[in-house]
């Protein structure tokens, strides 16, 4: 008798789960993706104990077609990508198919969806065990419920940090889906406070003075920039605007809020001397180029990613940064961080 077994689909999903869900902002990260993905203008978020009780997003985009809905919770279902000729054009925010069924294995989960063709139907998911699927007429769009999440992985609950830290990485995850994503209008509320609200009008400045107030956002200067490969655009803090971390760079490619260590370096270095040390600007890149360039596989949750042409990219950043301060003729000098 041999001595290996295939694990069941719902134990595998919850050792995904690991990877793809660390904690509640992760949670929100991919459904809101999937929101946005499903071609909604309207995403509202709500949380409760920083997501730990209760996570609810409501959308009115796409939903999901009846029979489609058992299929969206199986591991590798995906509506997003068909062959392997498309995994290297990515133009969706998802693709790996992962994010429901792992999910799904770790909380409890009800969803109601409905679209053009179907006009709904309720899906309930414990543990990774469908409980219940009915008829359930509603609007176009989706909204999912995720309450008690890690209520079946102790070790992973027992990790989670207090609810002010894990709260704070929902609004980060939020804020920066909000920067990527101005078209469409998001509404974020923690225990019924208002913490976020875009209006969707396209408008990158709104969802700046949304995130960072009026008065900053006023301040900030447009930059804008093309080559071959890449076109730019963003808003770059003046000089003695500065914050004490790097958390206030966004960097996007192609409407994907990504982590790329040398694109921070590149941003600095377009600041060059104007930046005191150990400060940083606050600065929102967004940057379009071909899906081809930009290989999105690399870590289950597509924060990081690898490009092919990445010196010619640093480097149009960094003097497209250093034009725009010439541009307004700026001298240095001693203003006190604000
Ligand atoms: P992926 O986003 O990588 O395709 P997911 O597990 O996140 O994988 O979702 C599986 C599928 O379920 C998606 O491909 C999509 O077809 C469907 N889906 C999920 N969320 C939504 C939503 N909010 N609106 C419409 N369709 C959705
Ligand atoms: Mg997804």
């Amino acid at each position: 008798m041999g001595k290996i077994i295939q694990l069941d689909d719902v134990l595998s999903n919850k050792i995904a789960a690991g990877e793809v869900v660390e904690r509640p902002a992760s949670v929100v990260k991919e459904l809101v993706e999937n929101a946005i993905d499903a071609k909604s203008s309207v995403i509202e978020i709500e949380i409760e104990e920083a997501g730990l009780s209760k996570i609810r997003i409501i959308d009115n985009g796409s939903g999901i077609d009846e029979e489609d809905v058992p299929l969206a919770f199986e591991r590798h279902a995906t509506s997003k990508i068909k062959d392997e000729n498309d995994l290297f054009r990515i133009k969706t925010l998802g693709f790996r198919g992962e994010a429901l069924p792992s999910i799904a294995s770790v909380s409890h989960l009800e969803m109601v969806t409905a679209t053009d063709n179907h006009p709904g139907s309720k899906i309930v998911i414990d543990g990774g065990r469908v409980t219940t699927r009915e008829k359930a007429p509603s609007r176009r769009g989706t909204d999912i419920t995720i309450s008690d999440l890690f209520y079946n992985t102790p070790a992973r609950l027992k990790y989670m940090k207090t609810i002010h830290t894990e709260l704070g990485n929902i609004t980060d995850v939020v804020n920066r889906l909000a920067l990527a994503h101005p078209e469409v209008s998001i509404r974020l509320r923690h225990n019924e406070r208002m913490l976020l609200q875009t209006n969707g009008n396209g408008d990158v400045r709104q969802v700046l003075a949304a995130i960072y107030g009026v008065n900053i956002a006023r301040n900030m200067i447009p930059i804008k920039a093309s080559s071959l490969d890449f076109q730019l655009e963003g808003y770059i803090s003046m000089p003695e605007i500065t914050r004490a971390s790097r958390n206030y760079i966004s960097t996007m490619i192609n409407g994907r809020f990504i982590k790329n260590y040398s694109l921070v370096k590149a941003i600095q270095e377009g600041y060059h001397t104007l930046l005191p040390i150990g400060r940083f600007p606050i600065v929102l890149l967004s940057i379009q180029m071909d899906p081809i360039l930009v290989d999105v596989n690399v870590h289950p949750a597509k924060l990081e990613v690898r490009l092919s042409k990445e010196q010619e990219l640093n480097q149009l950043v960094s003097e497209t940064i250093k034009a725009a301060f010439k541009k307004k003729e700026l001298i240095p000098s001693g203003f006190a961080p604000v």
